[in-house]
């Protein structure tokens, strides 16, 4: 059974709807900016701009995966190659970050080294898994985070694949049927 949730942002969480992900200045920043702010659009909670115009889409039925989430007692955490400051702000401007009992954002690809830190946090705060109690879903572009999850017996669904998390209602039957 999944007691534990972790989730990648861009591409996974939300959509990047203009060409540039979260700490992104140019759409192959080697840097990133970790300054950036961001706030939701007035007409839509499900779409947020960045205050340098790039606008995010938060994936439909991720509101209603981490109601599930919660509703199951699985706890939630975010695990991106980021600036863990845009990604804390672009969760709070879609009014989610309260959602999420841990957050690490760190600006490289080594996401396992990233779970380990959950894992410890999770672990400090009174909440042991096994790992196979634990599925990650990232959109992995670059097929690594696949192999980093396996070295740690984790779970792990690859988003937007047909077979795996085709969308967030596959993740919803992940979390319900692993
Ligand atoms: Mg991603």
């Amino acid at each position: 059974m999944i007691k534990l949730l972790i989730l990648d942002g861009d591409d996974t969480l939300w959509q990047p709807m203009s060409g540039v992900c979260c700490s992104d200045r140019t759409p192959d920043d080697a840097i990133g900016d970790p300054n950036f702010t961001f706030a939701p659009t007035p007409d839509d909670r499900d779409m947020v701009q960045r205050g340098d115009g790039p606008l995010f889409a938060l994936h439909e039925g991720v509101r209603d995966t981490i109601a599930l989430a919660h509703e199951r007692g699985v706890r939630l955490a975010v695990c991106s190659w980021n600036h863990v400051g845009n990604i804390d702000r672009i969760l709070r401007a879609f009014g989610l970050r309260d959602d999420f009992d841990q957050v690490v954002a760190e600006w490289h690809t080594n996401k396992a080294g990233m779970i380990k830190k959950i894992l410890a946090a999770e672990s400090a705060a009174g909440h042991e898994y096994h790992p196979r109690e634990v599925l990650f879903v990232d959109d992995d572009p670059s097929d690594i985070y696949r192999g980093q999850a396996a070295g740690l017996n984790i779970n792990f669904a690859k988003m937007g694949h047909p077979d795996e998390a085709a969308d967030w209602n596959a993740v919803q039957r992940l979390v319900k049927t692993l």
